[in-house]
């Protein structure tokens, strides 16, 4: 396929355009890790520029990934004047290698005062550059970076993303080696991110302050029919969709991103993209990229994608898969049981390390997955609970079994699929069923993250899985060094493992409640909201290990921290002020006018027929009027829950605008969802569920 990672300046093209000795030396860079040399950088410069230019680039950006979640780019052209009052197209290896933007603008939790505005991006040769171009003729060398202060602390996502996976494959290959491997010189950790998205006509969104300014509903009654009719998953793609899917994975293509799978989702106008795995860093790029390309092609297309986890109420919210394995430089997959998982020694290690690193370190995933958004899923039946649990599967759980009661002897296998009509293919079943309600299961060779919110960057969840997978790894390997009898000491050493930690592993229904009553008494945690996981992420603990494997400093941690908290204030913030705003200026106006209208036709039939029977109209307006009354209350209550705000601060406001906001503006939008019910349909000022889930 030509148009496969045409935009792309990957090592196809390096090897092509590079002298040999650079090549290799880059080369050396991306796949050991070690320092690149200063002139390698000029030499590679000055290639990709010619490349760029060739592809009819006039800028490039160093692209990075601020605490917002979303990437930045600040734009220069390649020129450069003459003597003669010309330009020439020029870009120096110092260019490519680091930029310098005002770090002042980002968020920074208090690591940079900003007066201080010195911040540094630089160059992330591991993901490889690529030229974005738009509709209007722009076309921009972009260049994956790193983004750090003054004083060298990171400011962005990517940078402890790459320290977790040095950590892991550190550990990785010293317990690889413990097992007799020479041969692996570095463990990966690779990334297939499943991302769901709604799309809806853009001049219904545009008909709507709260999804323009928070992207989701703030009101909306519930349409006669949701996603009850189990009708849209998976179900035959409309045309206007399969038009913007094409153009979709065209973009994707262009820009070297795997893009594989699209279906409907469950619930009405909802969608998922999955790409083919990857190493983690370029997963994580290359999702950053889908999340803007989904919205700038739903633009081409006349209608807006929304990535919020919860735009509507009352059907599935949307979320993120992060798939998630380890492997070898030389191609295994350390994550892949084998046929015969029981006698996999090496399998079983990697995998009880995975099952204590989640039990250990269960307030930390659940953090990794926080967001604002997410709190209206998890735990509400349709994304896994707050709760973090290991689904294994039959055929492991057995295994494992057997190695807490000694030692493991056989693996259970799937055995022939039968389904009785001759002329279908027999074929043999997989080892273990799915279980979709679970926040983390093992799918085969890898496992699946499933509490991933849908709009959040990817890299949080994979730099602590990676650094606490790293911990536990490490903890293994300290044991096995010094072992006398090493089968022996393994042995002993997985059996305490699953021991102490076969807690974790819970292979029924996540989304009931008898298993929040189960998880509570094995002393699970149960994390029901952003607010509370956040301390976590400053406990003893956590930064033990963040600094431990050199993924995140203390400082670092509390600037998250304070980030992180911050943006949960104002996003609330931003809701409650957008809600106020359409309950004053939107639905009262229109409701008050319709029962004056309803009032005045009322006067009208009394006034032209005698004795005429009203008493309908009267009711209509009685009860409009009295929830109109609430209505108003109501958007009172949560004027005043705003401005009582600013008088709290830190973790409190968390909590204030968690308890007292938030619950008001659920109040209200009881009495707005039910004023919806009662107006004429023509007079509603907003588009409706209906509309919005089914016209498309
Ligand atoms: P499902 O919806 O059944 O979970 P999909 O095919 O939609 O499956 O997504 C599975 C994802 O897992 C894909 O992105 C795939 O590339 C990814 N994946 C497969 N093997 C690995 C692996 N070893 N490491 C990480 N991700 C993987
Ligand atoms: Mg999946």
């Amino acid at each position: 396929m030509g148009i496969f990672g045409s935009n792309v300046f990957n090592d196809a093209v390096m090897r092509e355009r590079l002298p040999k000795a650079s090549y290799k030396a880059l080369k050396k860079t991306i796949d050991e890790g070690t320092a690149l040399n200063p002139n390698v950088a000029e030499v590679v410069a000055s290639a990709m520029k010619d490349w760029a230019l060739e592809k009819g680039a006039t800028h490039f950006t160093h692209w990075f990934q601020p605490m917002t979640g979303l990437t930045a780019e600040k734009h220069d052209a390649f020129i450069s004047p003459t003597s003669d009052g010309k330009v020439i197209m020029e870009f120096s290896g110092k260019e490519l290698i680091q930029g310098e933007p005002d770090a002042s603008s980002f968020p920074s939790g208090g690591i940079r005062a900003t007066f201080e505005a010195r911040g540094y991006t630089a160059w992330d040769c591991t993901s490889p550059a690529f030229i974005k171009e738009d509709r209007n003729g722009n076309i921009t060398l972009t260049i994956p970076t790193a983004f750090y202060s003054y004083t060298g602390e990171s400011l962005d996502k990517k940078t402890p993303l790459l320290r977790s996976m040095e950590a892991l494959s550190k550990q990785a290959v010293r317990l690889l080696g413990l097992f007799g491997n020479t041969t692996s010189t570095r463990v990966i950790s690779t990334v297939g991110p499943e991302q769901e998205y709604f799309l809806i006509d853009k001049n219904f969104y545009e008909a709507r302050m709260d999804l323009l300014l928070t992207g989701r509903t703030l009101f909306g009654a519930s349409p006669s029919k949701g996603q009850e009719m189990e009708d849209h998953y998976f179900g035959s793609i409309k045309e206007r969709i399969s038009g913007f899917m094409k153009e979709l994975n065209e973009e994707l293509w262009k820009l070297g991103i795997l893009a594989k799978t699209q279906h409907n989702e469950v619930a009405p106008a909802q969608f998922e993209i999955a790409p083919i795995f990857s190493t983690t860093n370029i997963a994580t790029d290359h999702n950053q990229l889908v999340m803007d390309t989904l919205k700038k092609v739903a633009n081409r297309h006349g209608l807006v994608c929304l990535l919020h986890e919860k735009p509507f109420a009352g059907v599935n919210g949307s979320g993120k898969h992060n798939n998630w394995s380890m492997s070898t430089n030389d191609g295994l997959n350390l994550l892949d049981p084998g046929s015969t998982p029981h006698d996999n020694a090496q399998f079983l290690t990697f995998l009880c390390a995975v099952i204590k690193a989640v039990d250990e370190y269960a307030e930390l995933l659940r953090i990794s997955a926080a967001n604002p958004g997410n709190d209206h899923r998890l735990g509400a039946n349709e994304a896994p609970p707050a709760i973090i649990s290991i689904f294994l599967g039959d055929q492991l759980t057995d295994i494992v079994e057997q190695i807490q009661n000694g030692g493991a002897t056989s693996s259970k296998t799937g055995g022939i699929l039968k389904v009785g009509v001759t002329t279908l293919p027999e074929f043999s079943k997989d080892n273990t069923d799915r279980n979709r309600t679970s926040p983390f299961a093992f799918t085969g060779n890898k496992f699946e993250f499933r509490m991933v919110p849908s709009s959040a960057s990817i890299a949080c969840p994979n730099m602590v899985l990676n650094t606490i997978v790293a911990e536990t790894i490490s903890q293994i390997a300290d044991k096995l060094e010094k072992a006398k009898d090493f089968n022996a000491e393994l042995q002993d050493l997985l059996k305490e493992i699953l021991t102490k930690h076969n807690r974790i592993i819970f292979n029924g229904n996540n989304y009931s409640d008898e298993w929040v009553e189960e998880a509570a008494k094995r002393g699970l945690p149960n994390i029901k909201s952003m607010v509370e996981a956040l301390p976590h992420y400053i406990s003893d603990k956590s930064v033990k290990v963040f600094e431990k494997h050199s993924v995140l400093s203390k400082e670092e941690l509390h600037s998250r921290y304070e980030i992180l908290l911050e943006q949960y204030c104002k996003v609330i913030n931003i809701e409650a002020k957008t809600m106020i705003d359409m309950a004053n200026r939107t639905i009262f106006p229109a409701v008050a006018k319709y029962a004056g209208d309803l009032a005045g036709a009322v006067l009208s039939i009394k006034s032209a027929v005698s004795g005429a029977d009203t008493s309908a109209q009267e009711e209509v307006i009685k009860e409009i009027s009295a929830n109109l009354k609430s209505f108003k209350e109501n958007t009172t209550a949560l004027e005043k829950a705003v401005e009582g705000a600013a008088e709290t601060e830190g973790y409190e406001a968390g909590v204030y605008y968690r308890d007292k906001v938030f619950s008001a503006m659920t109040n209200l939008r009881i009495y707005g969802d039910k004023l919806e019910t009662m107006v004429d349909a023509d007079v509603w000022p907003l588009p409706t569920y209906a509309e919005m889930l089914f016209l498309i």
